[in-house]
C-alpha cells in the first residue's frame, strides 16, 4: 500500500528531492518551503506563484498536513487554551495556549505554546498524567510543526514563543526534535528566534551533551525536582538510567558549550523536597552553571486515579513555596514562581492526557 507524502515536516533539501522525482526545477522548493512555513497555507490553491499545473499535480501526489484540531477548552480564569488534535492515524495528543502576563510588556505581540513530541510517554514521572497514558509513538516533524501552525490559524496571529513541555521526552524524539526546530527557527520558515524556543528534558544526560554538541541554540530546561537520587527516582524514575549527578553533569557541558543560562524546573512536594537540605542542595548545584529556577506549584493528577506513591503527592503550602524561592534568591539564583495557568482545564504543566483512541 502506498501513502501519500505529507509535505508539512519535510526540510528544503528533502522537498528538492520530492520535487526533482516530479522532474521540476531546484528553484520551485523554495517557494513551496515558504509557503508551507512561511505563510502556512493549508490548500496548493493558495501556492500562486506555482504554475497551476504543478498544483494540480501536488494535489493528487501529496498532502499539505496531518493533523487537525478537533477540540479546544478554554479557561474562563487566566485565558489559557487547551486544544485537541488528532493525527493521520487516529491517536491523540494535546498542546496549549499560554497567553501573555496581563500587564507583560510585550502582552499585545507574545503568543506561547507548549507543545507535544509524543503520543503518550516512556518516562512515568509520579506527578504526570501523561506518563499514565504508557508511551505510543515518537511524532514526526510535520505532526510537532502543525501544533504551531494550526494554533496561530486559530488564534489569527503568529506563535513568537514555543516551549518544548508538552506531552513526552523531546529528547527520545531527537531527529524529528531538531528538524522541526530548524523548520521554526529558519528565516526562510516561521522565522521564530531560537532564543525564544526552549526544550525541556527529564534528564536524558547523553542526548543534552548531543544537543550541545550539534551547535543547539534553543534554551535548555531540566524538569529537576529533586537533587537526591532515592527522592528524584520515585519522582522521575528516569533517575535509574541518569542519576542526579549524570544530569547535572550534562547541564554542566551543556552551559560549557552553549553558553545558555539553564532553566532547573523544580515541583515542590510537601514534606518531600521542600527543606533546608532541598535549597542547599540546589544552591550548591547553581555554583556549578548559570541558571535560573522555575519553581512550579503541583498540580493534582486526581483525575488519572494515581494509585501507591504517587497518590500521596501534595503540593507545598503556598507560604513554603514562598520561604523557598525566598531562600533561593537571598543566595543570588533568579527564581520564578510559575503561575498555575489552565489548571481548571487541566492544561497546566503535568495535566496533560489525551485519550489514546476513540
Ligand atoms: S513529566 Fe514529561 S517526561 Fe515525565 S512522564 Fe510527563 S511527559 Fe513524560
Amino acid at each position: 500500500m502506498t501513502t501519500t507524502p505529507t509535505l508539512t515536516g519535510l526540510s528544503l533539501a528533502q522537498l528538492e528531492i520530492f520535487l526533482a522525482e516530479m522532474q521540476e526545477p531546484r528553484y520551485r522548493a523554495k517557494q513551496l518551503f515558504a509557503w508551507l512555513y512561511k505563510h502556512g497555507v493549508s490548500s496548493f490553491d493558495e501556492m500562486t506563484d506555482l504554475p497551476e499545473a504543478l498544483r494540480e499535480r501536488l494535489k493528487s501526489s501529496a498532502t499539505i498536513g496531518s493533523i487537525e484540531a478537533i477540540s479546544k477548552q478554554s479557561s474562563t480564569k487566566d485565558g489559557t487554551v487547551k486544544f485537541l488534535f488528532t493525527l493521520a492515524d487516529g491517536n491523540k495528543i494535546e498542546s496549549v495556549l499560554i497567553p501573555p502576563r496581563k500587564g507583560s510588556i510585550d502582552e499585545e505581540k507574545r503568543l506561547t505554546v507548549c507543545i507535544s513530541t509524543q503520543v503518550g510517554c516512556p518516562l512515568d514521572c509520579a506527578f504526570c498524567a501523561t506518563g499514565t497514558m504508557g508511551f505510543t509513538r515518537n511524532l514526526t516533524p510535520g505532526e510537532i510543526i502543525g501544533q504551531v501552525q494550526e494554533i496561530q490559524n486559530i488564534a489569527h496571529r503568529p506563535v513568537t514563543n514555543i516551549v518544548f513541555m508538552g506531552m513526552g521526552e523531546p529528547l527520545l524524539n531527537y531527529g524529528p526534535l531538531m528538524q522541526a526546530i530548524t523548520i521554526f527557527s529558519s528565516e526562510a520558515g516561521m522565522g521564530i528566534s531560537p532564543r525564544r524556543i526552549t526544550v525541556s528534558t527529564a534528564g536524558y544526560a547523553d542526548q543534552m551533551r548531543r544537543m550541545a554538541d550539534d551547535g543547539a541554540k534553543v534554551k535548555l530546561a531540566i524538569s529537576l525536582h529533586s537533587l537526591h537520587n532515592e527522592t528524584r527516582t520515585k519522582l522521575m524514575p528516569i533517575t535509574k538510567k541518569h542519576s542526579v549527578e549524570e544530569v547535572i553533569a550534562a547541564a554542566t557541558y551543556y552551559f560549557e558549550k552553549t553558553k545558555k543560562s539553564i532553566m532547573l524546573e523544580y515541583i515542590l512536594f510537601d514534606n518531600l523536597n521542600d527543606s533546608h537540605v532541598d535549597v542547599k542542595r540546589l544552591v550548591k548545584v547553581s555554583r556549578h552553571f548559570q541558571c535560573r529556577v522555575n519553581l512550579i506549584p503541583y498540580h493534582s493528577i486526581a483525575f488519572t486515579n494515581p494509585s501507591g506513591f504517587a497518590a500521596g503527592l501534595r503540593g507545598s503550602p503556598p507560604e513554603k513555596i514562598s520561604w523557598f524561592s525566598k531562600e533561593l534568591r537571598d543566595a543570588g539564583i533568579p527564581t520564578f514562581i510559575r503561575d498555575s495557568a489552565g489548571e481548571d482545564i487541566t492544561a497546566a504543566c503535568g495535566q496533560l492526557a489525551a485519550k489514546k483512541e476513540n
